[in-house]
């Protein structure tokens, strides 16, 4: 099952506990409960660590509702939203370690290493993190200290050139320890920022691997060690993480293939089997395709309910800085005007590919799997035209004013050439970012609303 759809089972499982209104409450959670278990289960989740979740969401919801007889039909959906999601998250977070995450810093010298089996990925994502810390204003510098794959150094380099990045490696050295030193001087002495090195990897996990990856790191000393695992290899990557882990002690995760047809929920798991967190996922080919992952931004996704955190991290490199800097104050202030709305559709159209950026607003990922991706594209742009035919003063309102004189609604409309139906839909979209970034600051940094829809 690919992670769309689990998402899609989990909110209809939530969905038809939260309108079920002839069973009594303890029978609809264990209704909801049971979708969400075989969803999570046929996703190649853990076994131990879905049944934590289900006796963790059974025991919240029975004892918070019993405790509120007068509870309201929108409390009521509103905890069990939140249950489900918190618990999710729990589900792909690992213990308290986002917190030591390394974070890499200007004018020091950050070496970041890779390692993990052959084809996992390894060597594409040291290029998708090059571009992604250089499009952050770090020097990056690439080593190929794989002297075992004929090809290795050749297939690093053409990324490189292609993503315009410095590298370093060699044709004649055979020891891969060698060139990762060789390589780290070089970029130590032009002052490079952060150095990513990647290993060679192999078919299978052998010792030669094991005992190669500890002399490198022995060598090159890294502050961050990163193991590439690839999402589609099912339950496996539990097993293989584990015996990764042993050797060299890697202390985050990226996770490719994270697109296409990856059931994800194996790879999920071996973040509990190692105490490890992912750090980004790999979404695609192109050296674009990487993201920082963050636990709330990635249920909010599979739940389709927007994600008003990546958006903002995605925003920041691409955007005018003045822009992202308004949008980001109004945020914390708890605000998201029409404006706000307006920059970031601008910006996202600039983006693409537009299938990573949909699912992050709120609606849009479910027009994408309806009608695809050039129409959704189409749309989007109806967007800005509507947006664009708004007064200022409309612009920057919250968009109540539609609501009490919906006269204007008319008049956008006919300056936009689309329908008033069209307007009340981008005011909606609107309203859902809106009142997530209002939650975002009553509750923890970032958290998505607690009424955000599902
Ligand atoms: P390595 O042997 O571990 O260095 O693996 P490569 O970097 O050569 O990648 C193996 C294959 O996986 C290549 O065809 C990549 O284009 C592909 N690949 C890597 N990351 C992703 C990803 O996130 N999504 C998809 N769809 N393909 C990926």
């Amino acid at each position: 099952m690919v992670l769309a759809d689990l998402g899609k089972r989990i909110n209809s499982a939530v969905n038809s506990a939260i309108s079920n209104t002839q069973d009594d409450f303890a029978t609809s959670v264990d209704v909801m409960l049971k979708g969400i278990v075989t969803a999570l289960l046929e996703s190649d989740v853990n076994i131990a660590l879905v049944s934590k979740l289900r006796n963790n969401i059974r025991s919240q919801l029975l004892s918070e509702n019993r405790s509120e007889n007068s509870t309201t039909n929108a409390q009521t959906k509103k905890l069990i939203q939140k249950t489900v999601f918190d618990e999710l998250c729990k589900l792909v977070t690992c213990g308290g370690n986002e917190e030591k995450a390394f974070l890499p810093k200007k004018r020091k010298t950050n070496i970041i290493m890779f390692v993990g089996l052959q084809g996992s990925g390894k060597t594409t994502s040291c290029t998708k993190l090059a571009v992604y810390y250089s499009k952050r204003g770090f020097k990056v510098g690439l080593v190929c200290a794989d002297t075992f794959r004929a090809g290795a150094f050749d297939q690093l380099k053409q990324n490189a050139i292609r993503a315009r990045i410095p590298f370093y490696g060699s044709y004649t050295e055979t020891d891969p320890a060698k060139v990762a030193e060789e390589g780290i001087n070089k970029f130590k002495k032009e002052k490079f920022d952060i150095i990513i090195v990647d290993t060679s990897g192999r078919h299978r996990q052998e010792e030669e691997l094991f005992q190669e990856m500890v002399e490198i790191s022995n060598v090159i000393r890294p502050n961050q060690t990163i193991m590439v695992l690839d999402a589609s290899i099912g339950q496996a990557a539990e097993q293989q993480s584990k015996a990764f882990k042993e050797s060299s002690d890697f202390g985050a995760i990226l996770l490719t293939k994270m697109d296409g047809h990856a059931k994800g929920g194996g790879a999920i798991s071996a973040v509990a089997a190692t105490n490890t967190p992912i750090i980004f996922i790999g979404t695609g080919e192109h050296i674009h395709d990487l993201e920082k992952f963050s636990p709330k931004s990635f249920i909010s996704k599979l739940l389709g309910i927007g994600d008003i955190e990546s958006l903002f991290e995605q925003l920041q490199t691409v955007s005018n800085k003045e822009d992202a800097k308004a949008t980001m104050e109004n945020i914390q202030k708890g605000k998201f005007t029409l404006l706000d709305f307006k920059k970031q559709m601008q910006t996202i159209m600039k983006m693409g590919p537009l299938s990573n950026i949909a699912q992050m607003i709120p609606g849009m990922s479910n027009m994408m799997n309806q009608v695809g991706e050039e129409e959704t594209s189409q749309k989007m742009k109806k967007m800005v035209y509507v947006l664009d035919s708004m007064t200022r003063e409309e612009l920057e309102s919250d968009g109540r004013m539609f609501v009490e004189q919906p006269t204007r609604m008319v008049r956008v409309a006919k300056g936009s050439g689309t329908s008033v139906f069209e307007v009340e839909m981008i005011l909606m979209q609107q309203q859902m970012m809106a009142r997530m970034a209002q939650t975002a600051t009553q509750q923890q940094p970032g958290a998505p609303g607690a009424n955000a829809r599902m």
